[in-house]
Order: structure tokens, then sequence, then C-alpha cells
């Protein structure tokens, strides 16, 4: 492969899986749902995203287990560490998603954002603090402004 620039590397904790993305990168943002605190234990999970045409699995794809935390939503993680690397999103018609949402906190090399947006702010967690001036959105989808 020639050398490209926009090329980031990513792995889950144990290494078995390895992927790439090409920039640019399409958001980067905290989401506060519940169907993402609990998988990951965390208070939220920092997402960004890419099209398909500019993501790659380099390595592990056999390790990459399946779940369908929704009826229009797909996550996988690695089957040896349960690593939560990327989500997709099926369309109401069933057509291919348009994006891959990837664990920022898998990616080993920076990308061409910093987060900019927090999801779903009204599902988020009591404990959770947040003491930073970005848009925070909620409702139904979870990208609505709140009042
Ligand atoms: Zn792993």
């Amino acid at each position: 492969m020639t050398h490209n620039d926009n090329l980031r590397h990513g792995n889950c904790f144990c290494g078995e899986v390895t992927f790439e993305i090409e920039l640019p990168t399409l958001f980067c943002g905290h989401c506060h749902c519940s169907m993402c605190r609990k998988p990951h234990g965390a208070g939220f999970v920092t997402w960004t995203a890419v099209p398909p045409e500019r993501f790659r699995i380099v390595s592990g794809e056999d390790h990459l287990r399946t779940y369908e935390s929704s009826e229009h939503g797909r996550r996988q993680f690695c089957d040896q560490c349960g690593t939560q690397l990327f989500c997709f999103h099926e369309k109401p018609n069933g057509a291919a998603p348009d994006l891959i949402d990837i664990t920022l906190a898998s990616l080993s090399e920076p990308i061409d954002r910093s987060p900019e947006v927090h999801f779903h702010y009204d599902s988020k967690a009591d404990w959770t603090i947040v003491n930073d001036d970005l848009p925070k959105l909620g409702g139904e989808t979870g990208t609505e402004p709140l009042s």
C-alpha cells in the first residue's frame, strides 16, 4: 500500500482485532445513552465515525462478535478481550449503513478533530460530571437540541 498520511490505526485491548480508518472523520462526540454506558462500563463513550469505504479490518475479523443492541444497531466487540469497537446503524429501509461508529479509545493515533458534542445528554448518568461548553443534544434521536 502506498503511504497515506490520512490513515489511522486502531486495535482492541488484546490486539487480535486491528483496523484502520482514513480521515477525514465525520464527527466526534460523547454518547451518554444507556446502550453505550452498560457495555462499556463507563459514564459515556466517545465515538467518531467514517463512511464504510474509509474503514477496513486489518486482522482478527474472526474474533469480532456482533450484538444487535437495537432494531437498527449492531455493535461489534472482540470475543477474546471484550473491547467494544464498532457500531453499525442500519437504515429503516434495510439499506447498508452510511457510516460506521468507532470508539475513539480504540484508535492509537490522533484523528482530525476533538470531541465536539454530547449525544443523548438527557440520558446522562447522575454521577457523570460534565464541565465543558460543548453542545448538549438529546431527545428521541439523541441528536436534537435540548432546551
Ligand atoms: Zn481483543
